[in-house]
């Protein structure tokens, strides 16, 4: 059944007429063309038992029209998009209406009730539920882009040099990514040397790399559409025992948590799995973020890895393991794979080794 189709089903079942999706991200996911339409609207419109409509400024039609199988219609800067809509569309929108609530902002939302009077329900949760089993053919993109993500670390793991700033090492890695032909990256890059590290959201600078001490490296790439996300932290000269021993045991808490996903198991209980690692070392103060989140077509998606979360482990789902270590003004120390659940268990999108390097 195409993804289209499991939004009518879902209308029929609940007896509405109209899903209004607005999210650029979830209308790529759901019909293959992607478009950013800034400040202006863009809405697709999907019907019970009727084609779907997308509505675009007039400006992205021509290659929107190109891609897609069904209506495309532009509006004009000139032209009051809510007016238009409402000319077009083949409904009367008086029965409930599903939208996008964590993508709607109030300026949609009071231009939309103008068009549509009925209730306005959440469908937010129930695109969550589609995008949380990814197909083959989306882990065959996940591996594609983790494969890049391999390739950029090694990037920055060549250019290390105690000349070099976190910025510099940034701009060698994000330089190659592009002329390797990747989209972009899925977020910041980060690199982050000694106790710049020591700071789960440390923001990169001018610092230069520092000697005996660790350097951490948290980057993604996204291409085909979807992304990937990965930390590894490397040795600098010749890092202290303190050091390498928060390593050691940041590493089994990480491996350790990668061998215990298997489908059956809790979200809730993956992540103890690292943190009972961690506590029983003595750190379990300094690890004070969930173990991981999912990713696909955005780098933050579900099932969210977190003391809590009963959800239960499946097949096909996609995830990040990554468990931290943050002493601050001492040592910061993060490994990261995503990957996706199989009967056997989880198979990281990534390769790099995680055995402690020295640079
Ligand atoms: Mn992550
Ligand atoms: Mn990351």
């Amino acid at each position: 059944m195409s993804k289209l189709s499991t939004i009518q089903t879902f209308l029929q079942e609940k007896g509405a007429e109209v899903a209004i999706i607005s999210s650029p991200t979830t209308i790529n996911y759901l019909t293959g063309y992607y478009g950013d339409p800034h400040e202006r609207q863009q809405f697709l419109f999907v019907f019970s038992d009727k084609d779907p409509i997308l509505f675009l400024p007039q400006l992205d039609q021509v290659r929107a029209s190109q891609i897609l199988s069904f209506p495309v219609i532009g509006y004009l800067d000139s032209e009051n998009p809510w007016e238009k809509i409402k000319a077009i569309l083949p409904v009367k929108g008086t029965g409930p209406i599903y939208a996008e609530f964590d993508n709607l902002n109030l300026t949609k939302f009071n231009g939309l009730k103008t068009v549509f009077s009925g209730d306005f329900k959440d469908l937010t949760p129930t695109i969550n539920h589609m995008k949380l089993i990814k197909s083959e053919d989306e882990i065959k993109k996940m591996l594609v882009a983790g494969d890049f993500a391999d390739k950029a670390v090694q990037v920055g793991f060549d250019a290390i040099s105690l000349e070099a700033t976190e910025l510099d090492i940034i701009a060698k890695i994000e330089y190659e990514m592009k002329k390797q032909g990747v989209d972009k990256m899925s977020f910041e890059t980060m690199v982050l040397t000694g106790d710049n590290a020591a700071n789960p959201h440390g923001i990169p600078g001018m610092n230069r790399i520092e000697n005996n001490a660790l350097l951490l490296f948290d980057l993604g790439v996204e291409t085909l559409g979807y992304t990937s996300d990965m930390t590894r932290t490397v040795a600098v000269g010749r890092p202290d025992a303190f050091k390498k021993d928060i390593y050691a045991i940041c590493l089994e808490a990480q491996l350790t948590a990668q061998d215990f996903v298997k489908p059956g198991v809790t979200a809730a209980e993956v992540d103890q799995a690292a943190r009972h690692v961690i506590e029983k070392a003595g750190y379990g103060n300094y690890f004070n973020h969930r173990l991981g989140h999912g990713l696909g077509m955005e780098v933050h998606e579900f099932p969210s890895i977190a003391a809590g979360n009963d959800l239960v482990i499946e097949e096909g789902m996609c995830f990040s393991i990554e468990p931290g270590i943050y002493i601050p003004g001492k040592v910061g120390v993060r490994i990261e794979d995503c990957g996706y659940v199989t009967k056997e268990g989880f198979q990281p999108f990534t390769k790099t080794s995680k055995e402690l390097l020295y640079y």
